[in-house]
């Protein structure tokens, strides 16, 4: 049986391409994003009652990993990057029907849009239903699981000073959390598992309409270099 579904609105996100978004929700509470509504939910009558929810359920699609042949086996990145499992032990982003969902805060309802952080979603990330977390169901007091069974372990991130000066100006003109956001992602460490950071590499992410450049002055360590206005918007 084929089913047709179509997104109920669009994600505006901090995150502006996947490296250095958060694996999960929560782990980075700065991390904010507003989801447009798209007709016909954009009235207010499809959200009316949601002001009394603290957090939402969003069911999405991975719009920039979508693939023609399902993969059975994937490599998590949490794993290391070179141990394969089975597509449905992970949350991974290539998947059957390349639908994911994450469990994120709701700040504030508009008619026609949400507010929301904490968020792991790509800027652009069609968002296929909307559903209010429900505490007494949701939150399974004695569940595990073994493969994931804690966040990842943060690293310590610094600054170069003019960098955080930098930062703090952008966040003002943003009105935006961006150093916490900088923080919060960089702290888990994006670099894929196998690369052994060099100090004289730089990595590079765009959060907002920022390029944010860092590096590993040692193993374990994180120090941003350079906030500066991302090539497409200077
Ligand atoms: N919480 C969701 C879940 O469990 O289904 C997502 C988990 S997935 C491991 C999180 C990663 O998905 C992020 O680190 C980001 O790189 C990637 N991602 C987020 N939005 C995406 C999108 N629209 N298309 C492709 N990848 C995306």
């Amino acid at each position: 049986m084929q089913h047709l579904v179509s997104p109920v609105g669009i994600v505006r996100s901090c995150f502006k391409e996947k490296f250095a978004i958060p694996r999960q929700p929560h782990l980075a509470p700065a991390a904010r994003g507003v989801l447009e509504l798209l007709p016909p939910f954009d009235q207010g009558e499809a959200v009316q009652g949601l002001e009394q929810v603290s957090h939402v359920w969003l069911l999405f699609l991975f719009h920039q990993a979508l693939e023609d042949k399902p993969r059975l086996k994937v490599r998590p990145p949490r794993l290391g990057g070179n141990q394969a499992v089975g597509v449905f032990s992970t949350r991974a982003t290539h998947r059957p029907n390349g639908i994911g969902q994450s469990v994120v805060r709701l700040e504030r309802v508009e008619p026609d849009r949400l507010h929301l952080s904490g968020i792991d979603l790509l800027d652009g990330t069609p968002v296929l239903d909307i559903k209010p977390y429900v505490p007494y169901a949701d939150a399974v007091a004695d569940a595990r699981n073994d493969m994931a069974d804690a966040p990842p372990p943060l690293i310590a991130v610094d600054w170069q000073d003019d960098a955080l000066n930098l930062a703090h100006q952008h966040a003002q003109r943003l009105g935006e959390p961006l150093v916490e956001l900088i923080e919060q992602c960089l702290a888990q460490d994006p670099r894929p598992a196998y690369q052994q950071p060099q100090p004289e590499r730089r990595y590079g992410a765009c959060f907002w309409d920022l390029d944010v450049h860092w590096h590993y002055p040692e193993p374990g360590r994180i120090r941003v270099l350079d906030v500066q206005m991302a090539q497409s918007t200077a």
